[in-house]
């Protein structure tokens, strides 16, 4: 049963691993349907450059629209990778992403970045480079441009395996990024030994930036962690100009979340990327 969640979207899959399976099912089915009718759309989120104010690019971030209103990412990913879904899922995410931005990056004239997150189950799938790179054939992107997010958890049980995966992705040019840094299992002692570009801390630092107090201590030091093994750091979930203020000064390079802009659908995106550039021109 559909229900509200309180938040303008709609509770459509119980996060509850023990729904009944005859429920769960039903689920899978409509899932495979959704995916062979094209169904699911990806939305954009901006990322900035907090010295220039440049939007360097964006995550892409699904959606499954139906009649009741959007379905999240947290209520179908996780039955996804459950069922194995998230292969086909997975490889159009890839695909549309990449062919969207450059769509957007020819519209806006400079080539843009794009985050897409990968799940567990399609990190450790034999194959992924091959798909990665046939991706980046099929719609001409420059592979610079493509930074594919992990958590910490995916890398965390066969550290070995993880790093080798890692790397045949790097080889391919591919940038690498840790979602959620923060969150999961402490791999600090491993973090230098990951070839990763990016650090994105975790959101809920920044939503503890509420005043200048040991909170920013918290954070300047993840930052200068990152900082200091030469990864490119970005702060997600930013809401307030004060966290923005506070997480510049403590030298964080990116910023992403609301208080920039909601996820937005390609048009849109493209919109808010062709006025910040108007912005900029006219001043
Ligand atoms: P994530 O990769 O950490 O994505 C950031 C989430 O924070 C997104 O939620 C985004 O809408 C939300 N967010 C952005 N700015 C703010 C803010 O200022 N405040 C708050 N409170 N939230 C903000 P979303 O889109 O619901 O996605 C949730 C998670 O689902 C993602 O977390 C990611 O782990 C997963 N996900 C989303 N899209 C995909 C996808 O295409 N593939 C896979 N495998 N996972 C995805
Ligand atoms: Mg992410
Ligand atoms: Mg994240
Ligand atoms: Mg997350």
């Amino acid at each position: 049963q559909v229900k509200r969640d309180g938040k303008g979207g709609y509770r459509f899959f119980s996060e509850d691993l023990n729904i009944s399976s005859a429920r769960r099912v039903r689920m899978e089915t409509r899932m495979r349907n959704a995916i062979a009718n094209q169904e699911f759309v990806l939305y954009y989120q901006p990322k900035q450059d907090l010295t220039t104010g440049w939007i360097t690019g964006m995550e892409a971030l699904i959606r499954w629209p139906s009649d009741e209103g959007m379905i999240t990412p947290g209520e179908f990913i996780p039955l996804a990778e459950d069922t194995g879904l998230i292969n086909p899922l997975g490889r159009w995410i890839l695909f549309q992403a990449l062919q969207d931005t450059q769509i957007a990056s020819k519209a806006v004239g400079y080539p843009l970045q794009v985050a897409v997150n990968l799940s567990m189950r399609q990190f450790q799938r034999p194959g992924l480079g091959s798909l990665i790179q046939e991706a980046i054939q099929a719609t001409g992107i420059q592979p610079e441009q493509v930074e594919l997010e992990i958590t910490e958890s995916m890398v965390a049980e066969e550290v070995e395996k993880a790093i080798n995966t890692m790397q045949e992705l790097r080889s391919l040019g591919v940038r690498l990024a840790i979602d959620d840094f923060g969150t999961g299992y402490s791999s600090m002692a491993y973090l230098r030994n990951f070839p990763v570009n990016t650090l994105k801390i975790d959101q809920s630092f920044v939503q503890d930036l509420v005043k200048d107090d040991s909170n920013t201590a918290i954070i300047s030091a993840v930052i200068g962690l990152g900082k200091g093994l030469g990864m490119q750091v970005v702060a997600e979930g930013v809401e307030t100009a004060l966290q923005r203020k506070l997480l510049e000064e403590a030298g964080c390079h990116v910023g992403q979340g609301y208080h920039f802009s909601y996820p937005l659908p390609l048009p849109q995106l493209i919109g808010l990327l062709k006025d910040a550039q108007n912005a900029a021109s006219n001043t």
